[in-house]
């Protein structure tokens, strides 16, 4: 039988990126090791986390592994990744939602193109807090690393990481996969650094209450009930609310979930709302009930947009500005005009900025996260980055 997850120590989620074969599923695996050696953490081999199951999101079949462990202070979720589409993939759509990543750089080759490209996705979705590992410090020559630390130091600086204060942790997993102490500690150090300089995020269960409408229906004699996820925040039987689609405000006069009343549901509660006096065919799935006033419904926005590759799923054949694609936010499907600007073009398998002009107003805010979907098939993945 399942035992439940205890919470005994916030939790945060955490991911390693950086540039293909630099050492990131190697640390990971090291890491799970130091810490079950610690009595904190099951130790995952290897081809544990590189085999991770694919998982289907949005309709976009993606690669991550997740393993779970627990320092001194904290628990954490995290998040490995086999390649680079997967991590354009799960950034952009916000499966990786990472309070902080452990940037992977090999001290022996230094920053490469996908290193460079991880930091700055890293910044478009709003991670904040980046810790640096300088791996395979067993094979770096030391005035070499020296050099490889400051240029890592300069690219995060250009991304606004301030790189003077970024920790910069010399490690070897592979060497302390091995066992050897010296690299062990070095895991230990990096771990450390990681439970300092990320600091706990805001925990979404304090902001503004938000639920994307999945389902409606109705309750003989009650009246309109919607279901869904509490993105964030927290409701209680009582509370005002504004349905943004038919922009209307109602109070919440009844709260399940899985068919049993509950007085106050929070972020990641699945949920069924009765709200007073709405009737049904005014609510539609798409529709968001949210906090009055903490929204506002718009439909121009800027975003970062991974085109996926032919090989992928996606298109064989390059988007170029007028396209109008089906864009999926949260529940809603609402039709968007794509803007290229001066690029024009974007080919399958690009990372492109465009500018969305969606065929109606619904609730935008940046780092969200939607696909892009065509004849049924998902054909790009983004994230809001601006509202114009
Ligand atoms: P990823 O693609 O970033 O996940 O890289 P991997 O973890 O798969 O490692 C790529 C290769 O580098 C493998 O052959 C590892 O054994 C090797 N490697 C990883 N970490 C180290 C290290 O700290 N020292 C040395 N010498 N080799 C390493
Ligand atoms: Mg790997």
């Amino acid at each position: 039988p399942k035992t439940a997850y205890v919470r005994t120590k916030p939790h945060l989620n955490i991911g390693t990126m950086g540039h293909v074969d630099h050492g990131k599923t190697t640390l990971t695996a090291a890491i799970t090791k130091v810490l079950s050696d610690r009595g904190t953490g099951t130790f995952v081999p290897f081809d544990r986390i590189d085999r991770a199951p694919e998982e289907a999101q949005r309709g976009i079949t993606i690669n991550i592994a997740h393993v779970e462990y627990e320092t001194g202070t904290r628990h954490y979720a995290h998040i490995d990744m086999p390649g680079h589409a997967d991590y354009i993939k799960n950034m952009v759509t916000g499966a990786a939602q990472l309070d902080g990543a452990i940037l992977v750089v090999s001290a022996v080759e230094g920053i490469m193109p996908q290193t460079a490209e991880h930091v700055l996705l890293a910044r478009q979705v709003g991670v904040d807090h980046i810790v640096v590992a300088l791996n395979k410090a067993d094979m770096g020559d030391p005035e070499l690393t020296d050099l490889v630390e400051l240029e890592v130091r300069e690219l995060l600086s250009a991304h606004g990481y301030g790189g003077d204060t970024v920790p910069v942790v010399r490690v070897s997993g592979l060497r302390a996969l091995e066992g050897d102490p010296r690299w062990t500690g070095a895991v230990e150090a990096l771990l450390d650094a990681v439970d300092t300089y990320v600091p706990m995020p805001v925990r979404y269960t304090d902001a503004p209450f938000l639920l994307p409408v999945e389902n409606v229906l109705t309750i003989t004699g009650r009246g309109t009930v919607v279901t869904g996820a509490v993105e964030r925040g927290t409701v209680r039987v009582g509370d005002r609310v504004a349905v943004l689609g038919p922009d209307i405000e109602t109070v919440v006069t009844g709260l399940e979930t899985f068919g049993k009343p509950m007085e106050s549901a929070e972020a990641g509660d699945n949920v069924a709302l009765l709200l007073r006096g709405v009737e049904r065919d005014r609510v539609r799935r798409g529709h968001v009930v949210a906090a009055p006033g903490s929204v506002t419904p718009s439909r121009r926005f800027t975003a970062r947009v991974y085109v996926l590759s032919g090989r992928e799923g996606g298109r064989t054949t390059p988007v170029t500005t007028g396209y109008r694609p089906q864009f999926y936010i949260r529940t809603a499907d609402v039709v968007g005009d794509v803007d290229l600007g001066e690029a024009a073009v974007a080919r399958p398998g690009d990372t492109v900025t465009m500018t969305v002009e969606l065929g109606r107003d619904i609730p935008l805010e940046p780092g969200l996260g939607f696909a892009i979907r065509e004849g049924g098939r998902t054909v790009g993945a983004g994230t809001v980055t601006e509202l114009l």
